[in-house]
């Protein structure tokens, strides 16, 4: 993909792999607001033939693009196609985030967000978290930029014959879901442990605020391994300090994503937004088990995810600040607020909820989904053990 910070543009180019597994002759698959070009459009079979494409049609509502081919066998097939856009400026799929550096210029800097099903408004995929694939992601950009994904980068080489331009190439990711995958092209600076495979980035006037975190995350992070008795999958963590953002954070696997001020830290920072910081670093990284790696199979059961993480966010940093009593606190700030909102004038809501609509899947997020899925678990736990 070539990204273009400066005049806020991209363009994309893939192959998706697809296992036909009963004849048919229609391929699917999800984009929205982009330009998919459709001359570029080919699918090859595994014998390398070409199958001839006879209809190209995209709906908007669903957000779904039908091609139809002749029967189609089950086999291996190979999609190919290219596609570009501007970049958003609505913090959502690929978007741009701005921050002013030490001599008070504007930068511009493009980042992601693609929960829940916002990864189709960066690059045309099956967008759903069931349909998990492999990711071989090549990010283009300016060369007085740096391009960071999920994976560690294999190499960095100039992008064809383009003076000025460089081809990031990272490794093949895990199987993963749309929604956590992730790549930035920026020119923050780095705060990198020497020791582990953890880098902070920022920009450049805030770096020394990461501290914090950068020690916090790594603790949390080998509590979480010795807790579950499972190591974190990825071979890095990076971490990025972000102005403009739709959430507070985003799990994206070995690339989270933060609203800068729920992981920035220093000397004015009162105890309160302390604990918030250290609430969401934990929140985080505990999808990297629940979500990443045990994914839920549709929306509905989203408060899965949500409920662990926010679970974990409590009981882990009570285990590194013991007194900071966050189990405690769970029953006065979690648990009453949300008996009082379950009995608010809405009524009961539960936590699995029937969406079909994308509007429906993207308005999920409430107290259910977090604090409630939380206090049901939390309860759950606690009478396993009285048992
Ligand atoms: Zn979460």
């Amino acid at each position: 993909m070539k990204i273009d910070v400066d005049e806020i543009e991209f363009f994309g180019w893939e192959t998706i792999h697809i296992d036909v597994l009963e004849a048919t002759d229609e391929i699917a698959v999800n984009y929205k607001d982009m330009t998919v070009i459709e001359d570029t459009v080919s699918l090859m079979d595994s014998n390398n033939n070409l199958v001839q494409l006879q209809s190209f049609d995209y709906n908007n509502i669903t957000e779904i693009l039908r091609l139809k081919f002749p029967q189609l066998i089950p086999e291996k097939y190979y999609l190919y196609l290219e596609f570009n856009s501007t970049i958003r400026n609505d913090r959502k799929g690929l978007y741009i985030s701005t921050y002013f550096n030490e001599t008070g210029d504007k930068r511009n800097i493009a980042t992601t967000f693609m929960a829940p099903n916002y990864a189709r408004m960066a690059f045309p995929c099956y967008d759903e978290p069931e349909y998990k694939a492999t990711y071989s992601i090549r990010i283009s950009h300016r060369d007085n930029y740096f391009a960071i994904s999920n994976m560690p980068a294999l190499r960095v080489e100039p992008e064809g014959t383009t003076d000025g331009w460089l081809t990031t190439v990272f490794d093949k990711s895990l199987k993963t879901s749309t929604y956590i995958v992730a790549f930035i092209v920026c020119d923050f600076v780095g705060n990198k442990d020497p020791v582990a495979n953890f880098t902070i980035f920022s920009q450049p006037s805030v770096i020394e605020d990461t501290d914090f975190a950068l020690q916090y995350s790594q603790n949390v992070l080998k509590e979480l391994e010795l807790y579950l008795d499972r190591k974190f999958q990825y071979p890095k963590m990076d971490i990025i300090a972000i102005d403009d953002f739709l959430m507070g954070a985003m799990e994206n696997w070995g690339i989270i994503t933060y609203l800068s001020s729920r992981i920035l830290v220093n000397d004015r920072t009162d105890e309160k937004a302390k604990h918030q910081v250290a609430k969401t670093i934990a929140h985080e990284l505990a999808h990297q088990w629940f979500g990443n790696e045990v994914t839920h199979f549709y929306w509905s059961a989203v408060w899965l995810k949500e409920g662990l993480a926010s679970l974990f966010e409590d009981s882990i940093s009570g285990i590194i600040f013991p007194d900071w009593k966050t189990e405690d606190k769970f029953t006065l700030d979690t648990m009453l607020s949300v008996m009082q909102d379950d009995a608010g004038k809405t009524g009961v809501r539960q936590m699995f909820m029937e969406v079909e609509t994308v509007e429906e899947i993207r308005n999920i997020y409430d107290f259910v989904t977090y604090k409630k899925a939380a206090s049901v678990m939390r309860t759950m736990v606690f009478g396993m053990i009285l048992w």
